[in-house]
């Protein structure tokens, strides 16, 4: 009989990550555990991360849907955002596809593992149940697929007046007003959710402007549209203090060559994530560990034989859930013997869900600049796209790089309505390597929004129809 607590691969962590690698290794055959500290399958992304904060996203969007009812011939009524129920179908969300990955591991036979898993050994983890005394697992192959965690300015603690991504998902109410540190995906998306719910939002941004790994002329837009609706932004800003109290906050800042001071009723901290590591015990492996991160090769592989890692714990990888899956996928592929294609993480799609929505793969033109590439930028706006007219979404555009001797697509740049899914189409042109012309011949159903992919294609060889 086969032993209990031996497998032929043991993941550390069930986020997108860890479970998709432990289900596509029991598709291949293999004995499969997931080790999992928290008492919920999902890891950040499905707790605490993408799926909670796109939830509350929708809600935004149906309030300025209501608002707007007189505009699409509705009459509405008196409407207000019921928060107590708007939480509750995010926790719902949350539970249900929590449930929906048990399910997935009952179904494909991969044993779920409760507790905290520490290296101890080649081909072996100690695991901490949360009763009981820990037991050793051996396995053939290990992914550590144990994700990030916010990270935080120095002297401060999460929790009272302090919010990380986490705190600031289970808010009793909707705070007056809200200052966020950091204008990455994290802080751009908060921003455009309170702001719509009616919070006073001031961003602070360190670098000279929002969003600053999107192309230029995205940042100068979203900005913009951000103004619009209310949002307060400050970048090239310092931080200098951050001083909590009982019921407020006050933050002093450096900004517009200024001294500057605001008092909120919370702070979200969204300076970037650091990765989760400390108490694996990696010191006593072989793994290489970059400033807490793990260094892998292209198969996702560490140092230590038989050791793998996947997702936000990664040196030099992007930390995003889709990135961590994929990475998985190469990882089990090659631990299985099975062919393994090392990802291109140039085709690795960046998507923020804020209002409008931004998106991009691929090189901005900063990026082809400084390498000295010779390309043409094709531009095309919303304005001109039937299907946004219908949906009442004209802000924003598609800017899309192209290299100037064959036309290859470089790099694809969308502000505007539904970009964040428009975005696989450029996404997997790229993949495939697309030209320009390649897309001008790929006949875009009428009237959607990809016609905007259409048009900014044509736009790269001064051949647009609808501007
Ligand atoms: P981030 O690194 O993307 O952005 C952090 C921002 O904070 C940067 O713009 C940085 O310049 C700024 N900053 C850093 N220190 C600062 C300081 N002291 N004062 C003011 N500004 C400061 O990090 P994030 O937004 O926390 O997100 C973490 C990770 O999670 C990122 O990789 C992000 O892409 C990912 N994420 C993705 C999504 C999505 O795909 N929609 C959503 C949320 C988070």
């Amino acid at each position: 009989m086969a032993d209990k607590n031996k497998f032929d691969l043991v993941v550390v962590g069930s986020g997108p990550g860890g479970y998709w690698s432990a289900i596509r290794g029991a598709e291949y055959g293999l004995s499969v555990a997931v080790v999992e500290k928290d008492p919920r399958l999902g890891g950040t992304c499905l707790l605490v991360g993408c799926i909670p904060t796109k939830a509350l996203l929708h809600n935004a969007e149906v309030l300025d849907t209501f608002r707007r009812a007189q505009e699409f011939g509705i009459k509405a009524g008196e409407f207000s955002l019921d928060w107590p129920q708007a939480q509750a179908r995010k926790d719902k969300i949350v539970g249900k596809h929590s449930k929906g990955i048990e399910y997935l591991f009952r179904k494909n036979k991969v044993e779920w593992i409760k507790g905290r898993a520490r290296w101890s050994g080649p081909g072996r983890l100690e695991v901490t149940p949360p009763q009981g005394a820990a037991f050793t697992l051996e396995a053939k192959n290990i992914i550590f697929a144990t994700g990030s965690e916010a990270r935080l300015l120095p002297g401060l603690k999460a929790g009272g007046r302090v919010l990380t991504n986490i705190e600031i998902l289970a808010l009793a109410q909707v705070p007056k007003s809200l200052a966020i540190i950091g204008a990455g995906a994290v802080g751009v998306e908060f921003a455009s959710m309170y702001t719509r719910f009616g919070t006073q939002v001031t961003l602070l941004e360190m670098l000279p402007r929002i969003l600053p790994i999107e192309d230029e002329e995205i940042s100068r837009e979203i900005e913009k549209a951000l103004k619009k609706q209310k949002v307060a932004i400050h970048t090239g800003a310092r931080v200098d203090k951050v001083e909590p109290a009982p019921d407020k906050v006050k933050i002093d800042f450096t900004a517009e060559g200024k001294a500057q001071s605001l008092e909120a009723e919370y702070v979200l901290v969204a300076v970037g994530r650091r990765p989760v590591t400390e108490g694996l015990n990696l010191e006593a492996s072989k793994v290489q560990l970059d400033r807490g991160f793990i260094r892998t090769d292209a198969y996702m592989r560490t140092a230590e034989p038989g050791v793998y890692a996947i997702g936000d714990v990664v040196a030099g990888a992007p930390q995003l859930a889709h990135a961590a899956s994929m990475e998985g996928m190469v990882a089990v592929a090659h631990l299985a013997g099975r062919p393994a294609q090392p990802l291109d993480y140039r085709n690795c799609p960046n998507c923020t869900y804020c209002e409008p929505q931004v998106a991009s793969v691929g090189l901005t033109e900063k990026a082809a600049r400084d390498r000295g590439l010779r390309y043409k930028v094709g531009k095309f706006s919303f304005a001109g796209n039937s299907k946004a007219t219908i949906l009442g979404q004209h802000e924003g555009f598609i800017k899309l790089l192209a290299d100037e001797k064959d036309g290859t697509v470089l790099g694809v740049h969308m502000i505007g309505p539904l970009v964040t899914e428009l975005i696989s189409e450029a996404t997997l042109g790229m993949q495939l390597q697309v030209s320009a012309d390649e897309i001008m011949q790929t006949i875009h159903a009428h009237p959607t929004l990809y016609e905007a992919m259409l048009d900014a294609a044509n736009s790269v060889y001064g051949l647009t129809i609808n501007m």
